[in-house]
């Protein structure tokens, strides 16, 4: 089969790589019927994160499982499925307590990789969800953003207890924050203001529900928020980017006993402790347990209640997995969708 495979920075392939198969009995694999590149992707290919052999790519999928281990009794042959970018087994003491990325068991997608024409998928039965029936196409998008970065946004806004009446700020405009935005509407949130400087992510924010557009940064983008918020700052604060900037403007934007949630993988990130200490504020973050939101954000997207697909700005065919890296990374698209 075709993968995609980081070699360098800047240089990812579209190889032939060996064919996916069952493995241990609690594995599947699937046909994969979308994928995507991800924010976090761009690390390693920007040569960030050090690249010190080739990697197959990618953690997010869609796809319709082909074979099950002898022991897998949940999904089954022909059915769609989504899941996350951690296989978990979804019994462990981690996984009962809501934290499925966490748990004794789980295995990164990202080292098997899903930019791929199949996936073997290990601890099936606690990983995937198999949506009723076979979904339309026109909600394949939403269905794989739900795979990470929907689920990623979902529980930036949870760890930041986000829900009615709250003023949320969201720092972060790629695909993360886009769906943060969504989370936070559908948590009940009030008043939902977006940090961003581009244009077209300001008007799809403000479509998932912003009520307002920040541009500022920094210390600018600091006050503008308190300024809004009788001078205290938001009660919840979703980082979404993972830079030690980002974090800094998320912590100073959250009010006294406000929260941050933050799911922006951290590069470089200090937080200080003694300013921690005074300021109240209450931090929580980490990978997010996307299996745990699966079923309620599957649902919510065959039901038309959520549309987070729409953060896919390019469609490519997965021969064209290199075009999807340059255009994320010179910010042309916020994410690419392949199609195998
Ligand atoms: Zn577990």
């Amino acid at each position: 089969m075709r993968g995609a495979v980081l070699h360098a920075p800047g240089d990812v392939r579209l190889d032939q790589r060996e064919d996916p198969a069952v493995v241990a009995p609690t594995d599947a694999v699937i046909r994969t019927v979308a994928a995507c590149v991800c924010g976090s992707d761009l690390w390693g290919y920007r040569g960030v994160d050090p690249v010190t052999r080739p990697t197959p790519m990618g953690h997010e999928y869609v796809g319709v499982v082909e074979e099950v281990g002898a022991d897998v009794e949940l999904v089954r042959p022909g059915q769609f499925v989504v899941g996350s970018f951690f296989a978990s087994d979804n019994t462990c003491p981690n996984c009962l307590n809501g934290y499925q990325s966490n748990c004794l068991h789980r295995q990164p997608l990202g080292a098997i990789g899903c930019q791929a024409e199949y996936v073997r998928i290990p601890l099936a039965d606690g990983t995937l969800v198999a949506t009723p029936g076979t979904p339309d196409d026109a909600f394949i998008p939403s269905l794989l953003a739900c795979s990470d970065v929907m689920g990623t946004g979902w529980y930036a806004a949870l760890a930041a207890e986000v829900g009615p009446g709250k003023t949320v700020a969201v720092v972060g405009d790629g695909a993360v924050g886009l769906c943060a935005v969504i989370a936070a509407r559908e948590l009940g949130a009030e008043r939902i203001v977006a940090m961003s400087r581009h244009a077209s992510r300001q008007r799809l924010a403000t479509e998932f529900g912003a009520t307002d557009v920040v541009t500022e940064r920094g210390d600018e983008g600091i006050a503008r928020i308190r300024e809004m918020t009788g001078g205290i700052g938001a009660d919840a604060v979703l980082e979404c980017v993972g830079t030690e900037q980002a974090m800094a403007q998320a912590l100073r934007s959250a009010r006294p006993g406000g929260n941050v949630g933050f799911v922006g993988v951290p590069h470089g990130v200090a937080v200080d402790g003694r300013e921690l200490f005074n300021s109240h504020v209450a931090l929580r973050g980490g990978p997010a347990p996307v299996r745990a939101y699966l079923p309620d954000l599957v649902e919510r997207v065959l039901d038309g209640r959520i549309d987070p697909g729409r953060v896919f700005d390019l469609d490519l065919p997965l021969e064209q997995v290199a075009e999807g890296y340059r255009a994320m990374d010179e910010r042309r698209a916020i994410k690419a969708l392949l199609r195998p």
